[in-house]
């Protein structure tokens, strides 16, 4: 009997602590990218060239275009480029 009681104890603690993660885990996409489909869509950094995850990186908006950088240094790198080209 009171093995019985041990297990729905533990059973009750894995619900609350699985409720609390999932809580915990939901909460940031409010805030988030609105397309949690493209979460994983890889991107190529026009300046370095590597790829990286669409959300970690840096937007820019330039000419109606979004162009998405790796880091802010590409980004800075990009406009210094761009800055080059006309003047
Ligand atoms: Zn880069």
């Amino acid at each position: 009997m009171k093995l019985i009681l041990l297990i729905i104890i533990a059973y009750l603690a894995y619900r609350a602590a699985k409720s609390w993660v999932m809580r915990n885990l939901q909460a940031p996409d409010q805030n988030g990218p609105r397309h949690p489909s493209i979460d994983d869509v890889m991107v190529k950094d026009p300046v370095c060239g590597i790829y990286f995850p669409q959300r970690e990186g840096v937007a820019l908006r330039r000419g109606g275009q979004t162009f998405l950088f790796c880091s802010a240094a590409c980004r800075d790198r990009f406009l210094e480029e761009q800055k080059g080209i006309r003047s």
